[in-house]
């Protein structure tokens, strides 16, 4: 079964629903969404004057840390811990999706829910074209992480332009981008090129992913 749940956001996102509606999905409502562990979650990140990201950990240093830290002891979270921090049992917001087709015409697009405790009002990489998802005649890339760091490295279209560029094979092209352009953040990406080569990248502690071909091969992975 999957769930949709209605954003308030952009239009695009009524073509999603409407889309999804036709291929048979079930609607929820937002409140569907909301959960005891998100609530909680929300409520440490806000203690903590910081904002978190997928696998909820924190976007800064040491003593974001101990703030977050301190704030989940504070409030008896869920006792879900990883690297010393509490963690959500809710998995990330980003749905992103790169796909090629047997003409070598490629597609990306991504959804996300954004970053927890994020700025009211908040743009992130997502909807930006260049930053969060790109596509073109040498690949197809949907990023997720932290969006400013994606949008000051305008990842997914530099994947593009290292393989149109540099002439690195798409994986080259993604180890390229990760290493040289995410210097300051956290974010990882999926990409397919336009003769079909799947590649993935990512410099924070793992990214949910998955991989599917016409000929029935499927791969799934969270850790490097
Ligand atoms: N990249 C998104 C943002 O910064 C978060 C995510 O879905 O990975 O808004």
């Amino acid at each position: 079964m999957v769930l949709i749940g209605i954003k308030n956001r952009l239009i695009f996102q009524c073509v999603d629903l409407i889309l999804m509606c036709l291929q048979g999905l079930e609607v929820v409502d937002n409140s569907y969404f909301i959960t005891e562990e998100n609530i909680g979650m929300l409520k440490l990140a806000k203690d903590a004057n910081t904002i978190l990201f997928d696998y909820r950990i924190p976007l800064a240093g040491a003593d974001t840390c101990s703030a977050l830290a301190a704030a989940s002891e504070k409030n008896n979270s869920n006792g879900m811990v990883m690297n010393g921090l509490p963690i959500s049992i809710y998995a990330p917001e980003t749905v992103g999706c790169a796909v090629v087709d047997s003409n070598g015409f490629t597609a990306a697009a991504t959804s996300t829910g954004g970053l927890m405790n994020k700025m009211t009002g908040r743009i992130g990489d997502s909807p930006l074209i260049g930053a969060g998802t790109y596509a073109c005649g040498h690949c197809a890339v949907s990023c997720t992480g932290e969006g400013e760091a994606i949008i000051r490295s305008t990842l997914a279209r530099d994947v593009a332009a290292v393989m149109e560029y540099k002439g690195l094979p798409l994986q080259e092209a993604v180890d390229f981008c990760v290493k040289e352009r995410l210097d300051e953040g956290f974010a990882g990406l999926i990409a397919v090129s336009g003769t079909g080569e799947v590649a993935y990248g990512f410099n924070c502690t793992g990214m949910f992913r998955g991989c599917a071909t016409q000929d029935g091969f499927m791969e799934v992975g969270i850790w490097e």
